[in-house]
């Protein structure tokens, strides 16, 4: 994790030609280096060994239930938003064995996992990426349960945040307070400039293990001058956000609307596949699954993601509590925007956009919580008034 520097602020300048002689100062630390890059059209994260596995040259769209990669007229190797992977794939895998036990002549033998600990530098966190990993430590680390697959990944974990200097059509991250600059708990944080001619990158150091490493990597100290065209170019993603949510008395909102029309709109629409959940950097459920071979002498306890959107996630004796598309839409909407803050004291959504994106159907979490603040739902029968 990342503890506070000991002095000062400090802004390096690495040239992009020199940017991987930052790969091999972390990697020298025994990091291995995860990030984005390119794969089947779509920026998803997966190891990476140089500057050149990044997504050079590329840039994604998005809009509801839409998402395409397209060529930039430059070699930005951070010119894109977000994909569809999240950094919870590697602090909270999707799938874990728990605990496996083995038949012996005395009864069942429980055999301890020995678990590999991943020693990982994500590279490329976005600062909407970075809040919602301090929403899961709020979630898996400082509740009354702390989660022990958590806590050793994430204790292993160099942050490399990068400030967007551009926003995609799905984010919202100036609503929620979130981004677009990452403003703490990270080791390091770069913020890409391409200007006349030149492709450089700022790095601010954010811990005394972030200052090491950032000291060993070819560059020079930030003038005004660089520093300053770094602001302008995150200043310029602040200003093109392509969504907008209300926070005002979020809360208040849902808890006063658990009967509003609009939960009907949705169910039509909504074909709970739980995409959104999957995508979702900040979701957390989880079901238990067990095993037996075919003898039964060895047994294994699997944890794997869930969603509030089956079924199955709320099944208790007599059934599922939430059987309707509807109810479980608005449980996970609530829980995201309203319950989640009594529960954790934060917003659970960061406004990443994922689950716009993400959704087959298009169903935009900013344009659900819209309706609901408007008590009067809006008639968009023929006829009606614009
Ligand atoms: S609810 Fe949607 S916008 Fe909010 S953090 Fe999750 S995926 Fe991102
Ligand atoms: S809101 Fe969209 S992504 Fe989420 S369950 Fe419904 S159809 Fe799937």
């Amino acid at each position: 994790m990342c503890e506070r520097p000991g002095n000062l602020r400090q802004i390096k300048v690495v040239e992009r030609a020199s940017l991987g002689t930052l790969f091999e100062a972390i990697e020298e630390e025994g990091y291995t280096i995860v990030g984005p890059t390119v794969r089947e059209q779509t920026i998803v994260y997966d190891v990476l060994d140089s500057p050149d596995d990044l997504p050079v040259g590329w840039t994604d769209e998005h809009a509801e239930g839409t998402y395409r990669l397209a060529r930039r007229d430059d070699d930005a190797l951070f010119g894109y938003v977000v994909g569809p992977h999240t950094w919870k794939k590697y602090l909270f895998p999707p799938r874990i064995r728990l605990w496996s036990a083995s038949r012996t002549s005395q009864g069942f033998e429980v055999n301890e996992e020995h678990r590999d600990l991943p020693k990982y530098a994500f590279l490329g966190v976005r600062a909407c990426e970075l809040n919602a990993i301090l929403v899961q430590d709020n979630v898996f680390l400082k509740g009354p349960y702390i989660d022990p697959v958590y806590k050793s990944r994430r204790r292993n974990t160099l942050i490399v945040a990068v400030n967007c200097t551009q926003a995609g059509g799905a984010c919202f991250c100036v609503s929620m307070d979130t981004g677009p600059k990452a403003s703490g708990n990270f080791d390091l944080a770069l913020t890409e400039v391409i200007e006349d001619g030149r492709h450089y990158f700022t790095i601010e150091v954010g811990s005394d293990r972030g200052r090491e490493i950032l000291g060993r990597v070819t560059g020079k100290d930030a003038t005004k001058a660089e520093t300053a065209s770094a602001e302008t170019a995150v200043s310029r993603a602040e200003s093109q956000m392509g969504r907008v949510l209300d926070t005002k008395d979020i809360k208040e909102v849902f808890y006063n609307n658990y009967n509003h029309p609009r939960w009907d709109e949705v169910e039509k629409r909504c074909l709970a596949c739980a995409n959104c959940t999957m995508v979702c950097p900040t979701c957390f459920c989880t079901t238990v699954e067990d095993t037996t071979d075919l003898s039964g002498g060895q047994v294994e306890r699997w944890r794997r993601w869930d969603s509030c959107f089956t079924t199955d996630f709320s099944f208790i004796v007599g059934g599922s509590i939430r059987q309707s598309t509807r109810s479980r839409y608005r449980q996970w909407i609530t829980h995201k925007l309203a319950t989640w803050i009594d529960q954790f004291g934060t917003s659970g959504c960061v406004g990443c956009g994922r689950c716009i994106t993400w959704c087959p159907v298009g169903i935009d979490i900013t344009e659900e919580a819209r309706a609901i603040r408007e008590k009067e739902p809006v008639d968009t029968s023929a006829g009606a008034e614009p």
